[in-house]
């Protein structure tokens, strides 16, 4: 039996796992698919406090995870492939095989890059279409590419892409940006970076080559069509919640994040969140981070006033 079981390993479930060993409790972290979270997927953090030159977000989220190694938590590869919270010690199974007992459950299993949902790019993931410019950029050298999005993530990844494409279109449906001033400024001093607002890809093609082609593209105020050649199709257009395994047992917003009953309180006594789970307004690092510390504060008052 555990005393804290945390699911995911960003660095929300990386910093409540400091603080849960460092309380003595012994946590169990459960990685997850992308072990490390998003920090693992990108490049240069510059806004984590404590870090004047910035630093490299898989780092960052390595050495989080070794101080909570350091105390005691102990990571364990794999998926939480299902749980049972109506009583307790709650029970989570991981990767369809071992299932753990827990007093306490820290969920942090993040979220995870959405998709547009077009059947021709679904096809061709992996064959051009990519969600992360970080693993898949060096492929596209000498070579253009687009980026769908008009937040920080499509600046960042449209910026890091210029490394190695011959250019890239950074796709945008609105004419007004969601990202931050000082990472568009960036971008749209990058002269290999091309700009198409109001406009939607609705289609990926490969001509029959199985490698992304080129892109059809529309217009959402004029209406019009148009064929794009492009070699890969990078998607930045927000993430989708992880908590598939706690429908039906955790209060979720229709969009699948958990509903906090404060804190970081879940409607399930004893089950906390932390970080990109609950959170669809900062979703940053240093938030996550920060919801990762309340998490296990709160487990470890829980499990006292439950002894
Ligand atoms: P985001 O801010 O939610 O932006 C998503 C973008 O994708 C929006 O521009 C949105 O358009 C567009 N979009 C969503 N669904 C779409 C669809 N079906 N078709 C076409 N476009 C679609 O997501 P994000 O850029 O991943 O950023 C998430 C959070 O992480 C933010 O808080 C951001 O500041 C942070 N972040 C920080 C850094 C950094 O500081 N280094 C880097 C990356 C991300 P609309 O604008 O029209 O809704």
């Amino acid at each position: 039996m555990r005393n804290v079981v945390i699911i995911g390993s960003g660095c929300a479930g990386n910093t409540a796992a400091v603080y849960a060993a460092r309380a003595n409790l012994s946590p169990l972290v459960v990685e997850g698919l992308e072990a490390g979270g998003q920090l693992s997927l990108t490049t240069l953090v510059e806004n984590f406090p404590g870090f004047p030159e910035g630093i490299m977000g898989p780092e960052l989220v390595a050495n989080i995870k070794k101080q909570a190694e350091r105390f005691g938590a102990e990571y364990r590869s794999g998926e939480a492939t299902a749980a049972d919270l109506s009583r307790r010690p709650f029970r989570v199974t991981i990767d369809n095989s071992e299932t753990v007992e827990t007093r306490t459950l820290i969920v942090a299993s993040g979220a995870s890059a959405r998709w547009l949902g077009l059947e021709s790019e679904q096809k061709l993931i992996g064959h051009g279409v990519s969600s992360c410019a970080t693993c898949d950029g060096f492929f596209f050298r000498g070579r253009p590419v687009m980026v769908v999005g008009g937040g920080d993530s499509a600046m960042e990844e449209g910026t890091f892409l210029t490394k190695f494409a011959s250019e890239v279109t950074i796709c945008h449906r609105r004419d007004q940006f969601r990202a931050s001033k000082i990472m568009l400024d960036r971008a749209r001093r990058n002269e290999k970076i091309k700009w198409l607002t109001d406009t939607v890809v609705e289609e990926v093609y490969d001509m029959a080559k199985n490698e992304v082609t080129g892109v059809r593209l529309r217009n959402v105020k004029t209406g019009q069509q148009w064929d794009y050649n492009v070699d890969g199709l990078f998607l930045a257009i927000g993430h989708i919640p992880n908590t598939k395994v706690f429908q039906g047992q955790l209060e979720l917003d229709p969009e699948g994040y958990i509903i906090s009953k404060g804190g970081t309180r879940t409607s399930v006594a004893g089950v906390f969140h932390a970080g990109d789970v609950e959170d669809r307004h900062y979703r940053q690092a240093v938030t996550a981070a920060g919801t990762g510390c309340m998490a296990a504060i709160e487990a470890e008052r829980f499990l006292e006033a439950n002894a």
